[in-house]
């Protein structure tokens, strides 16, 4: 079969250009960098991992109304997606303090929020994705007022259901990262839900033990990255409970459940 036409590639995903017409596919890398892409490495089974993970909660956030750019998974690592202007923005929503905002205000990483914190990172590598405030995002026209209000109010969706779906399997959503694209019908655009949701951008804490299930197992050099990405897919029910499977290791598996 003749490869797709390479769009774009990530640090983390490749895009292809889709089947048909406003279409791409979504491919998930092994890779993964931090702190700007200083630090790289890769974890083997990660993009596998991430493609079913994201997939899932896409799936579960299409079901309540969230309007998102995934159309189907297609393979391990693959998915269809709507193609979206990206909008310049990372938006990420913290509950607890942790990483930059930890650093930012000195205070030591685990506090509960007394309310849930919206921050907006403007995109760009270059400059190493500064915050900014919604007046820079209006100023410089990366979002409009309207843009701006849905994405926060689907950023505060998504995470009032997904701090619940993740409770409900005994891990702690502390903060995450969401991306949004626009997407055109006629001459009217609005924006969706786009990129991905996985331990990548996620920090996810067990409840019992504290134990990190996310990308800081990397930044931080704790290993035991796939062990706890298999953890978070297993919870949500994406693996089996027992048996083994092509991407685990029983050993650092049975670790990090304590058994
Ligand atoms: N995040 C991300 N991509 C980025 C920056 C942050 O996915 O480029 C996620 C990160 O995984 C965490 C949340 O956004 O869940 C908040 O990250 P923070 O601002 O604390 O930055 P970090 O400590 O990761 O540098």
């Amino acid at each position: 079969m003749a490869r797709r036409r390479q769009i774009y590639e990530g640090k983390a995903k490749i895009l292809y250009e889709g089947p048909e017409p406003g279409t791409l596919i979504q491919y998930f890398k092994d890779d993964a960098t931090a702190f700007n892409a200083q630090k790289k490495g890769t974890i083997s089974g990660k993009g596998v991992l991430n493609n079913r993970i994201s997939e899932h909660i896409f799936t579960l956030l299409g079901g309540i109304g969230i309007p998102t750019h995934f159309l189907r998974r297609l393979n391990m690592r693959e998915q269809l997606i709507r193609q979206v202007e990206i909008v310049p923005i990372e938006v990420v929503v913290r509950n607890v303090v942790a990483g930059s905002l930890s650093k930012r205000i000195g205070v030591e990483e685990g506090q509960q929020l007394p309310r849930t914190i919206i921050e907006y990172y403007y995109k760009d590598d270059a400059l190493g994705d500064p915050m900014v405030s919604d007046e820079h995002i209006l100023c410089f026209g990366w979002a409009s007022q309207e843009e701006l209000h849905d994405m926060a109010d689907m950023a505060i969706r998504v995470n009032d259901y997904l701090s619940g779906l993740f409770a409900g399997i005994g891990i702690r959503l502390v903060d995450f990262k969401l991306e949004f694209g626009r997407i055109w019908e006629n001459e009217f655009s609005r924006v969706i839900l786009a990129d991905e949701i996985s331990p990548d951008g996620c920090r996810l804490w067990d409840m019992a033990s504290g134990e990190k299930l996310d990308k800081d197992r990397f930044r931080r050099d704790l290993g035991g990255e796939v062990e706890a990405y298999q953890e978070v897919a297993r919870r949500l029910g994406l693996l089996p409970e027992d048996g083994d499977t092509p991407v685990l290791d029983l050993d650092s598996h049975r670790k990090l459940r304590g058994k």
